[in-house]
């Protein structure tokens, strides 16, 4: 007989595991509470209209490779991946754009214009980036967070100091110039920190960003999904949607019996949680649960966000992909996500366009706009506040980019912290998980197995390795192996 597994949830983590343990012959059930499989890398279409609602990044291809490499698949056999050039770009002001090529040649000529001698020092520290980068991915992120000792290489030992400074101080040291210094602190925003608060070692991302680059899945980052549900199905995995679960049951011995949906009990051998991992020990007696609200309340969270979706009834000009609008001061909008949680009075924020290289994204002629404005995790969300800044960050892009959007919006849809709870069950409404500072990294985050009941674990961006698609499906393989080592 398989033994059977339960996972609660259908995110990336979840589709991942859920593929290596019915490779390894269990019999895998997915329930998501949701009608759609995917977790936060939902798709809204609408009118003709296709918008990733999560992530719209692809970085760090050759995790995703990795993963379907382990079934004996690549990517190629489910989507088609375009690199971006630009990767993306950077507006400060009006007519003040930085353009981030899709070679290192063009960021280092982009560097010099913008700051005499920096693009030497630029190569230097993308020399370290893609040392700790290889060090990241063979070393340190692929192990379960057990002991501090999974840290201790003879590589890593070397890299002490890494652990000791962190990236912004980095980056002022080495450049003088604000608009250079942002660009380089921008791909840790993606590990939910402030600079200021992330490891050196950290600088791995700068690698995957400049020297890896961003790519575009065809049809979107919801093809990711696509081809790990149409994976796992080919392992054998059973999903059922429209499946929230109210309880993990445990029996007086400790161990997990199952979970329970609508009243039904389904039993299982082992249970599996990849929802936020807060929300999932909810779903036990408060004796079961390993971590207090205390303890949840004292971590560093990842921003939730403000979201829009907006269909354009016009090509848009002047815009790439991907725009980052950094045309207002980055550490006072950093302050009131995590120092002084408040509303921004000038908000940075991020605009996507995938309709600009990827025509499948909107009808002819017409552009899919999606807007991103971080916000701290768990503060006020009203249809008042979305509008206000809805038009906030309409007004400036109109006027940065010189061109009218307002007047050619179809529709807007809007996403924000009272949705992140209401349909992911996420705390406080985060949209990415738990940060990745210093005292959250590998042994220092929540456990991928409970500390208190026998056969129940969890994955997902708050454990081990942290936020992000690649370390979803690097988590789901993680749990997959210490369930199979666990021999239960
Ligand atoms: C707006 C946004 C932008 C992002 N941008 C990027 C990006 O560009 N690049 C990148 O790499 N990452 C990005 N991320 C982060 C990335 O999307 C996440 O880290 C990753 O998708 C998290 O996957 P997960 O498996 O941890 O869980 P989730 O995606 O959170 O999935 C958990 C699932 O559990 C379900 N669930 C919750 N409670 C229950 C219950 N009781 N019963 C049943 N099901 C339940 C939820 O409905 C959900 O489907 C972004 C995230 C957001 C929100």
């Amino acid at each position: 007989m398989k033994k059977k597994i339960v996972i609660i949830g259908s995110g990336f983590s979840s589709l991942s595991a859920a593929s290596y343990l019915a490779k390894k012959s269990f019999d895998v059930h997915v329930y998501e509470k949701n009608q759609t499989l995917g977790g936060r890398a939902r798709q809204l279409k609408k009118d003709g209209f296709t918008f990733d609602m999560g992530p719209s990044w692809y970085w760090m291809p050759d995790v995703f490779e990795s993963f379907f490499n382990d079934f004996g698949k690549s990517t190629q056999d489910f989507y088609k991946l375009n690199r971006l050039d630009p990767g993306y770009q950077v507006v400060f002001g009006e007519n003040e754009i930085i353009s981030i090529g899709d070679s290192l040649d063009k960021i280092y000529t982009v560097f010099e214009e913008e700051e005499k001698g920096s693009s030497e020092k630029l190569k230097q520290f993308i020399a370290s980036a893609k040392e700790n980068y290889e060090i990241a991915i063979k070393d340190l992120v692929y192990r379960p967070g057990l002991s501090p000792l999974e840290l201790v290489t003879p590589t890593t030992i070397k890299k002490v100091n890494y652990f000791l400074s962190n990236i912004k101080k980095d980056v002022y040291k080495d450049f003088k110039s604000p608009k250079l210094r942002q660009i380089l602190q921008f791909p840790v925003l993606f590990l939910g920190a402030k600079p200021s608060n992330t490891p050196s070692f950290y600088n791995f991302m700068n690698f995957a960003d400049f020297g890896m680059g961003t790519w575009h899945p065809e049809n979107g980052m919801y093809s990711i999904v696509e081809a790990m549900v149409s994976l796992a199905e080919s392992q054998g995995v059973t999903f059922h949607t429209q499946s929230p679960i109210e309880k993990i049951t445990v029996d007086a011995t400790g161990t997990a019996t199952g979970i329970q949906i609508k009243g039904e009990q389904i039993k299982a051998d082992v249970v599996l949680s990849g929802a936020d991992y807060h929300h999932s020990e909810t779903l036990l007696e408060p004796k079961y649960r390993a971590y207090s609200e205390a303890y949840w309340d004292k971590k560093v969270f990842a921003p939730s966000s403000l979201l829009f979706y907006i269909g354009l009834d016009k090509k848009v000009e002047n815009l790439a992909h991907h725009t980052l609008f950094f045309d207002v001061d980055f550490d006072e909008h950093a302050r009131v996500i995590y120092d002084q949680p408040e509303w921004p009075k000038n908000p940075l924020f991020y605009a996507n366009f995938p309709s600009v290289s990827d025509p499948i994204m909107a009808p002819e002629g017409k552009e899919a706009c999606f807007l991103l404005i971080p916000i701290a995790p768990g503060i006020e969300d009203t249809p008042e506040l979305r509008e206000k800044y809805l038009n906030i960050v309409l007004n400036r892009l109109e006027k940065l980019t010189d061109q009218s959007l307002k007047k050619e919006m179809l529709f807007c849809e809007s996403f924000c912290v009272n949705d992140f709870i209401e349909e992911y069950n996420s705390y406080k409404g985060n949209a990415y998980g738990l940060a990745n500072t210093l005292f959250q990294t590998a042994f220092l985050r929540p456990k991928l197995k409970s500390k208190k009941v026998a056969n129940l674990f969890f994955t997902g961006q708050l454990t081990v390795p942290g936020p992000g698609v690649p370390p979803a499906l690097i988590s789901g393989k993680l749990v997959s192996e210490l369930i199979c080592e666990a021999n239960l």
